[in-house]
């Protein structure tokens, strides 16, 4: 999509601290990180938000969170928390979908 930030990075348009890619996917460090660790793990699709998976994501969502797990292990993390945000009052600032993968710091059970 032209005018989304996250399609920008994926253009190379916008710079980007890279973590790490492959043909489905690329990852990103937080440009406002909120955790010691707070890497965004995108789509090379663009798909809006979690709220339009649809069935046919299936195997690119596997493969994100197959991934995931690889990219803390990378960051040295052995606990971590993922989030996705769908929608304005969920937070969601950016349409893009993209999952939050936050750790190096104690934080705590309260999600909202
Ligand atoms: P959300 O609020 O869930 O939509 O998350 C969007 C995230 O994208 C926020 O944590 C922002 O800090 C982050 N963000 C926005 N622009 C950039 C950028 N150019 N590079 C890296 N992260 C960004």
């Amino acid at each position: 999509m032209t005018d989304c930030i996250f399609c920008k990075i994926l253009r190379g348009e916008i710079p980007s601290s890279k973590v790490y890619e492959d043909e489905l996917i690329y990852a990103f460090n937080d440009i406002a990180p909120m955790a010691p660790v707070h890497v965004l793990i995108i789509p090379r699709e663009h798909i809006e938000s979690a709220a339009r998976i649809a069935p046919e994501h299936a195997s690119l969502l596997g493969h994100i969170w197959t991934v995931i797990p690889q990219i803390a292990k990378q960051q040295s993390l052995t606990d971590f928390r993922v989030v996705t945000n769908a929608g304005a009052d969920a937070g969601q600032t950016v349409a893009h979908l993209h999952f939050h993968l936050l750790g190096g710091k104690t934080m705590g059970t309260s999600l909202a």
